[in-house]
């Protein structure tokens, strides 16, 4: 073979085999191991069929095959190496001419995705035949037995099976029960027979299983399959295809259903396809055929019991309205028709408050899982008086409930016993507490709703019992979460709930039955909506008052750098104009002319003026100082005597123009390690002070010494200070005088204190308003230092 075949050939990703002409293999392609699994050399000299098992068509090998051939590809069944077919489309060519004719290319096309595809088209046919056909059954079947075999013989003639049977569920006894056979000739007798007779019970046998495991069992053969049973029969009637499948509702598996077919099954996927979409159709309208049924019986037994005048009936809804009530009903409690077709009546309207719990919790049982337990009860009469009944109700559909009364009046005394004494008591203490006091069933119900703090809530005591506290609070999320945390059976617990915009202090106890499981709660709120509100205005306003006092706090440490600034500032002009007025001064006293006397007049008013701006702005930067922490004290020897006399001296001039007589009493010296400035500072403040508001009356300064103090004393006649005023007056800031009368920073008394205190004394004052004040000073003479001694104690301990 031309070297050219085999490069063409394997230059092509196709599967291609070569032949010669006597149909054995020259040259297979990877494509073609691709597709098959054959490699080369695994085919090379064999005939062409190990590979197309069908052949091909007939050819004359001896003639160059027609053109036409490969314009015809067909479908053939192609064997791959690990013996399993694979459907594929051959297409032949034949070699064009030159040295290699006669030779055949096969070039093969997979049609697995194809075939894929068909199937899964005939499927969806089937399903939909089948569909149609399962459609029609149920409207027309009256029940179980008749559905099943229309069933049954619909699915057999449509998908090839010959015989069914239907197994019911006997609910019961739990065993399967052979309920109907459809089988497509009567040459299957035998096996019907033998089938009718059988019962299994699970797991037993296929039926038995596919019930268990609630889903299609399939079998290719069951006469070789060791589960099936009646294995003996069927091969004698040569069944051998099997599918089993159960019927299953929305709840539970009705029954099962099993197909028998005389051919082995092939397609196992499709069968086990149709099979669940029949199972679950025939289960749904199995579980609608038993309500029905269930409603039917219901419906009729009721009617022989609407009319008889024994019982009172009545249908009520899930709100508890009552729809209908039977004429015996409403001659029991005094009722007409009218007042039903108004729908007046209710369930709360009929119950008692205290039974309502009883009822409430009775019908939501009912409606959960259908269970009522009939029981004796009271029903309320028009006319509002009790009438003891039997009680009893039955779930009929969309959460409605019929209801029957047995009126026990001839058996049954109406009891009024009136309650105990104590129990009175309890209840008036209650009543009138300003509390709720409360407690819930272990399904949220109320049982109690007692105190008098319901007012708030626009309910009467009593009044909610039998109501489930989830639906009363359903939109306030917090108080359902207390509600569950209660029910779950948390130790005692108390919480601040809102609800209504009130607050309330709630405070919960776990209820337990008998076994000690959680059985309720009891529970007690107190309305604390104003003791909150208080409490919450009160933490308001020491919020408020904390942020201004932080702002003036502020304010203050501003106008503090401001006036450290501004006082540096002003005190070097000011300066150097108290150098001209003096000057000017000088000059002026000097001169003879008279004009100048006048002159100097002026000046010494400008100066006094200056001196005391002068003494403002130290005020101002002692004060910038002392809030920076920057005071530094220069300590050395200093004779508080000499410092008041040269004081005094400095004020004479200016106690003379207002005749004040100012008064020095001293020791003769008093020497004590103090800074002679702020000692100066100090005494010029008070004598100061005591000039300004001393009305002109005489101002006395005591000096002497005590021990290791020195005492300084002055005292003037003046206006005097208020007691209420005493307390701040040495306060940054603090006057006691209007300003328009007096002027001044109130800084003078401020500053006398830190100064003494940084010089280890102390100063306070005492004052008779309208006939003057003492300011007292105290200085250890040894000074500051001398402030904290050690406790002698101190010593010992270590
Ligand atoms: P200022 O004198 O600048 O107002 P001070 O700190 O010196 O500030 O005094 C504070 C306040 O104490 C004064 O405004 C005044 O009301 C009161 N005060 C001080 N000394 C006397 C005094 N000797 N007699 C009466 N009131 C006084």
């Amino acid at each position: 073979m031309d070297i050219d075949v085999r490069r063409v050939l394997d230059s092509l990703g196709d599967p291609m085999l070569a032949l010669d002409r006597s149909a054995r293999v020259l040259h297979a392609n990877a494509g073609l191991k691709e597709l098959l699994g054959w490699s080369r050399l695994e085919l090379l000299g064999r005939p062409v069929s190990k590979v197309l098992p069908g052949g091909l068509p007939e050819l004359s090998w001896g003639n160059p095959p027609p053109p036409s051939m490969a314009r015809q590809p067909f479908r053939t069944s192609a064997l791959r190496r690990d013996g399993r077919p694979r459907e594929v489309e051959v297409r032949l060519s034949p070699w064009p001419g030159g040295e290699n004719e006669g030779l055949l290319i096969v070039s093969l096309r997979s049609l697995e995705a194809q075939v894929e595809l068909e199937r899964q088209l005939r499927l969806s046919q089937r399903v939909h035949v089948l569909d149609a056909a399962l459609t029609q059954v149920f409207s027309s079947a009256l029940d179980e037995e008749e559905a099943a075999y229309a069933i049954l013989r619909a699915c057999g003639q449509m998908e090839g099976w010959v015989l069914g049977s239907y197994w019911r569920l006997e609910r019961g006894d739990g065993v399967l029960v052979p309920l109907t056979v459809w089988a497509s000739d009567g040459g299957l007798g035998d096996f019907v027979h033998v089938t009718l007779q059988s019962t299994f019970a699970p797991p037993t046998g296929l039926p038995g299983q596919a019930w268990t495991r609630r889903e299609p069992i399939w079998s290719q053969d069951v006469t070789q399959d060791v589960r099936f049973l009646r294995m003996e029969p069927a091969a004698r009637h040569g069944l051998h295809g099997a599918l089993f499948l159960p019927v299953q509702g929305g709840r539970h598996v009705h029954g099962v259903m099993e197909l028998f077919s005389r051919e082995p099954r092939e397609d196992r996927e499709a069968d086990v396809t149709l099979a669940t979409a029949l199972g679950f159709h025939f289960g749904r309208f199995l579980d609608q055929l038993h309500h029905m049924e269930a409603e039917h019986t219901r419906v009729n037994g009721l009617r022989a019991l609407w009319d008889s005048d024994l019982l009172g009936l009545f249908i009520s809804d899930v709100h508890g309205r009552i729809l209908e009530a039977n004429p015996t009903l409403l001659r029991m409690l005094g009722y007409s028709r009218e007042d039903v077709r108004e729908e007046r009546l209710t369930w709360s309207l009929l119950t008692p408050p205290r039974e309502r719990i009883v009822t409430e919790s009775t019908l939501r049982r009912l409606r959960a899982d259908g269970v009522f337990q009939s029981h004796e009860g009271t029903l309320l009469r028009k006319n509002d008086s009790g009438m003891p009944v039997l009680l009893g109700s039955a779930n009929l559909d969309g959460g409605r409930v019929v209801t029957f009364a047995l009126d026990l009046s001839d058996w049954k005394p109406t009891e009024s016993s009136p309650p105990q004494e104590t129990d009175a008591r309890l209840h008036s203490l209650i009543a009138q507490a300003p509390v709720v006091l409360f407690a819930l069933d272990r399904d949220g119900l109320l049982t109690l709703s007692e105190g008098h703090a319901l007012e708030s809530l626009g309910l009467k005591p009593g009044q909610s019992v039998g109501m489930s506290v989830f639906d009363l609070y359903r939109t306030e999320p917090t108080v359902l979460q207390a509600v569950r945390q209660a029910l779950a059976g948390e130790e005692f617990f108390s919480k601040i709930l809102l609800s209504n915009g009130l607050m309330y202090e709630t405070h919960w106890v776990p209820l337990h039955d008998a076994e000690g499981q959680p059985a309720g709660t009891l529970g007690l709120a107190l309305d604390v909506t104003q003791r909150e509100h208080e409490a919450r205005w009160r933490a308001q306003l020491f919020e408020e008052a904390e942020e201004a006092r932080a702002e003036a706090e502020r304010a203050v440490r501003l106008r503090d750098e401001f006036l450290s600034v501004a006082s540096h500032e002003l005190k070097t002009p000011l300066t150097s104009l108290s150098l001209q007025l003096h000057t000017l001064l000088k000059r002026a006293k000097q001169s003879e002319r008279p004009e100048d006397a006048e002159t100097a007049q002026r000046l010494e008013k400008a100066q006094r003026q200056s001196h005391k701006l002068a003494r403002m702005m130290d005020e101002l930067l002692d004060i910038s100082r002392l809030a920076e922490g920057r005071l530094r004290l220069e300590l050395s020897n200093v004779d508080l005597v000499q410092v008041v006399r040269e004081v005094l001296e400095r004020f004479q001039e200016e106690a003379q123009r207002t005749c004040t007589h100012l008064e020095l009493r001293a020791d003769e010296q008093i020497v004590g390690r103090w800074d002679r400035t702020k000692l100066e500072q100090v005494v010029t403040n008070l004598v100061s002070n005591a000039l300004k508001y001393g009305a002109g009356a005489p101002v006395e300064v005591q000096v002497h010494s005590s021990g290791a103090m020195a005492l300084l004393e002055v005292t003037d006649h003046g206006i005097g200070i208020s007691p209420q005023d005493l307390g701040r007056i040495f306060g940054k800031f603090e006057r006691a005088v209007p300003v328009r009368q007096y002027g001044g920073f109130g800084l003078g008394l401020y500053i006398v204190r830190q100064l003494v205190e940084a010089l280890g004394g102390g100063v306070d004052a005492e004052s008779t308003p309208g006939s003057g004040s003492t300011f007292h000073i105290v200085l250890p003479l040894a000074g500051p230092e001398t402030r904290l001694p050690p406790p002698p104690a101190q010593a010992d301990l270590h």
